[in-house]
Formats: structure tokens, C-alpha cells, sequence
């Protein structure tokens, strides 16, 4: 006799609070965490105050992440001695897998402790916790990619989605700790990613971003060949309603006939976020990114030959190991020569583990790493000054999001090239107030650094 039948869900009766930190690829794992423990009977609570069962979805790409996250654990251990009844507190993601022995050790107020890759082993170390024991499992995996798993989804917008198209990374650039904590590169079964897709856009979601730490080498061997080219042609076939983005590339993987593919599609978003680290070839060769400043030109090259009206933006490391004030000099001067429309700017942070760690001086005085880190931000916001004053009297498409932060008169949406437009609620044109999901005409007619003014056209 099957005993499993009469089993009650673990999570009947009980209700769930996922606080994520990190990378769009948390969000994502957060949701399809979210649909594992719902299929287990939990609920989902609000907050922490009505949650059963809080779980941490972590980040452990800087060391501030980390030190955000000790903290937040030390709040929420004090909450939960408070309470009368019990609580189950976890600790699941990148920092879960990286120092599980040290949670497991120094902070017993933590129930569970979960890897990237044991999400499906949540409910069963969460029915441990409850019963009294310690779940903890960081075991990584060569194959998991959560294929079946329809994420429910976290955001109120009912807009734009993201969709997990592989997990770990194989770069090994030598200053980060991802293919440490999230483990080989692997690819989703594309006939998953499709009917996902699909699932939202028939849902009325209308912009999907396929995710990836390194979302250009996607590579579906079996039965069929599938390329990141490919799956991206099949993603943007499935409505010209639905627009579509990826995030992010690496530049060694963006091929012309990538670019090509983009192109074609109009519905494919002219945004490309193409992290170049540094503007030094030395540099680049000790973070082992495996491209030159040149190659690296030579590929935004072929994105403004191929697609003239893309946007392109960037990460970039301030203070890498041995990094020489012509080194940094180099770093403005690639920013200028691409003129970035938008960047990610982050000092060095050297992470435990990694070959930088282990081999080389983190040698950047912290003061010198933050004036460089200072003028790289500072000319960042002149170079999306400038790209967004070339856009005032533009004509763009917007697909409106929701309403402005600062005015319920106001709404906001995004251009293809991925810049926000503030938009009066209510056009002459219109008769009713634009909603989340509209697509709406739109010239320009002011802007600052962050964000574009505009007003409908018909
Ligand atoms: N896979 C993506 C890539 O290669 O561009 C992004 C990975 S990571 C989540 C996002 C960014 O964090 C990286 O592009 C890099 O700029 C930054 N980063 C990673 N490790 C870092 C470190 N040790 N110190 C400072 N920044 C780091
Ligand atoms: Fe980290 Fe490099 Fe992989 Fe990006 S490509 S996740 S920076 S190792």
C-alpha cells in the first residue's frame, strides 16, 4: 500500500514569505520556489509578519551583498524569539550554497539551509523544520533547470515577466563567485521555455526577458539543436504583441548571427546589455574574460552595423587586481567610445574561493577604488545625459507599465531600447487612462538623466 497518498502537504495550513536579494535570476528562482511549496499546500504570506516560514534568497557577488544579508538574519532571528510560535527561518540561494557550514555553525536560529539546485528538496527540509531537525541541502546539480516549473509569479505589474533559460555559468572569470555557488552552465528544454512563454503572454503579460548568467552561450543539444539565436527567433514568433529581452550576455557569445535574428524581429527589444568589465586588455586578461578592448569594439561595431537603433549598456569593475591609473584611464576612455546608454558600476570586491582570490593582490587602495568608482558613475550620467537629449523630439513606441511613482496623473512604460518614459495618465487623444500592458505612441520632449518626458502621438 502507498502510504505517500495519505500523507497531508507539508504545507497545508502554513504560509510562506520569500525576501529576495540579488540578480534578476533570484527573482525568477524566488518564484519558482513560490510554485514548489504551493504545490505542497503553502500559502503565501504578505510579509513576515503573517508568514510561517521565511525564507532569504540570497547573494553573494560582493561582499556587501553578504554583509546585508547577516544583518537582515540577525533581525529576523531577534523576530523570531519574539514570536510564541514557531517560525521557520532559511537561508536559500548563492549564500546559502557558499557558506552553509558557517550558517549551520554560527546562527541556530537557521532552520534550512538550500542551494540554487535543491529547490525542489524545499518542502521535505521544511517539513524537517517543522518537526524539529535541521534541513539543509547545497548539494549543486549538473542538470537541474526547474524545466517544468510554471514560476508564480511575485510582481503586481501582470506586464513583464523573466524566464529562466539556463542556470550556472562556465566562464570562471577570475573575480566571481557564481560558477562557485550556482554551479555548471546548462540549458532548458526549449519546448518548456515556449510553452512558459506562451502561458504569460495568453496570461496578458506582454514582455518576457530570457534570463542567463551568461545567456548568450544558451546551447539545447537534444533531440533537436537549439542555439540562443534560434530560441530567441522561436520567442519572438509567438506574437508580435509580445516584446522580448535577454539578460545578460557575455561579448565573447554575441554572433552576427545573433545580431541578425534581432534585426528581423521587430518585436525583439534594441536594448543589448553587454557587460564589458574593463576598457584595459590586461586587465581583461587577468579577469579572464577571454576578449581584448579591440574584439570588445569590434563586436558594439557590429551591433550599430547591424542594429543602428540599439541601446547598449554595461558592467563595469573599478579597482580590479593590479589595475593602473592608465588601466582605469582606459576604462573611461571604452565608456566614451560606446557611449553607454546605462551602467552597472561596482567597486572590486574580492570573494573567497575565486582564482583572483587565490592568486592575485587585491593591491587597489579602498580609497583609490572609490574615487575611480566616482568619476566612472560620474561619466556614466553625462554619456545617458547625452543619449537622452538625443532622444527629445524622437518618436518611440512605450509599453506603459504602471503609474509613476510621483503622481497618479502620471504613468510610465519603456522603450524597446529599454528607457523609461513618463507619460501624462490621460491623452487628449484617449478616453480613458492608459493601462499597464498599452502600447502608447509617444514623442519625447524633456529629460534628465534617469528618465525621458513624454506625450502621446496618434
Ligand atoms: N554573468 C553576467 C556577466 O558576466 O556579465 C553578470 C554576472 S554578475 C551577477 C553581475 C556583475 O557583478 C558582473 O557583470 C560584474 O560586473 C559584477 N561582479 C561580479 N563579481 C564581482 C566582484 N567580485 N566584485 C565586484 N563586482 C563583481
Ligand atoms: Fe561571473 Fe563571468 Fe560567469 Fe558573469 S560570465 S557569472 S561575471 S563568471
Amino acid at each position: 500500500m502507498d502510504f505517500s497518498e495519505a500523507r497531508p502537504a507539508v504545507g497545508v495550513g502554513r504560509r510562506i514569505y520569500i525576501e529576495t536579494y540579488g540578480c534578476q535570476m533570484n527573482v525568477v528562482d524566488s518564484e519558482t520556489v513560490m510554485a514548489i511549496m504551493a504545490a505542497e499546500g503553502f500559502g503565501r504570506a504578505e510579509g513576515v509578519g503573517d508568514a510561517d516560514v521565511v525564507l532569504l534568497n540570497t547573494c553573494s557577488i560582493r561582499e556587501g551583498a553578504e554583509q546585508r544579508i547577516w544583518h537582515r538574519l540577525d533581525e529576523l532571528a531577534a523576530l523570531k524569539k519574539r514570536r510564541r510560535s514557531g517560525m521557520v527561518l532559511g537561508i536559500i540561494g548563492c549564500m546559502a550554497e557558499r557558506l552553509a557550514e558557517q550558517i549551520v555553525a554560527e546562527r541556530p536560529v537557521v532552520d534550512v539551509v538550500a542551494g540554487p539546485d535543491s529547490y525542489r528538496s524545499l518542502p521535505m527540509l521544511v517539513g524537517e523544520a517543522v518537526a524539529g531537525a535541521r534541513g539543509v541541502n547545497v548539494e549543486l546539480s549538473k542538470e537541474e533547470t526547474y524545466a517544468e516549473i510554471s514560476p508564480v509569479r511575485l510582481d503586481a505589474s501582470g506586464v513583464s515577466a523573466f524566464v529562466a533559460i539556463m542556470r550556472g555559468c562556465n566562464n570562471f572569470c577570475s573575480y566571481c563567485v557564481v560558477p562557485y555557488t550556482r554551479g555548471r552552465e546548462r540549458s532548458r528544454d526549449p519546448e518548456t521555455i515556449l510553452r512558459e512563454v506562451r502561458e504569460l503572454f495568453d496570461a496578458g503579460y506582454r514582455e518576457v526577458t530570457l534570463l542567463g548568467q551568461n545567456v548568450n552561450s544558451y546551447n539545447y543539444e537534444l533531440p533537436v539543436h537549439v542555439n540562443f539565436p534560434e530560441l530567441m527567433r522561436r520567442v519572438a514568433a509567438i506574437s508580435p504583441q509580445l516584446r522580448v529581452r535577454f539578460a545578460t550576455s557575455h561579448p565573447k557569445d554575441i554572433s552576427d548571427e545573433l545580431l541578425e535574428v534581432i534585426a528581423a524581429s521587430p518585436n525583439i527589444c534594441r536594448a543589448i546589455h553587454l557587460p564589458a568589465q574593463s576598457g584595459s586588455s590586461r586587465v581583461l586578461a587577468a579577469m579572464n574574460r577571454k576578449y581584448t578592448r579591440e574584439w570588445y569594439l569590434e563586436r558594439i561595431a557590429a551591433i550599430r552595423r547591424l542594429v543602428p537603433d540599439c541601446a547598449i549598456s554595461t558592467d563595469i569593475i573599478a579597482g580590479f587586481c593590479g589595475e593602473t591609473p592608465e588601466d582605469h584611464a582606459e576604462t573611461l576612455s571604452l565608456m566614451r567610445e560606446v557611449g553607454y546608454e546605462f551602467a552597472f558600476m561596482f567597486k572590486y570586491s574580492e570573494r573567497e574561493g575565486t582564482p583572483a582570490a587565490r592568486e592575485m593582490a587585491d593591491d587597489v587602495p579602498e580609497e583609490v577604488k572609490t574615487a575611480r568608482l566616482t568619476e566612472i558613475i560620474a561619466l556614466q550620467n553625462e554619456l545617458s545625459l547625452e543619449s537622452n537629449r538625443r532622444d527629445v523630439g524622437r518618436e518611440f513606441e512605450i509599453l506603459v507599465e504602471g503609474f509613476s511613482k510621483r503622481s497618479q496623473e502620471k504613468v510610465f512604460g519603456r522603450t524597446s531600447q529599454n528607457k523609461v518614459v513618463v507619460i501624462p495618465a490621460r491623452s487628449a487623444h484617449a478616453a480613458a487612462d492608459h493601462r499597464p500592458g498599452d502600447y502608447v505612441r509617444v514623442r519625447i520632449t524633456d529629460c534628465s538623466s534617469a528618465t525621458l518626458q513624454g506625450e502621446q502621438i496618434v
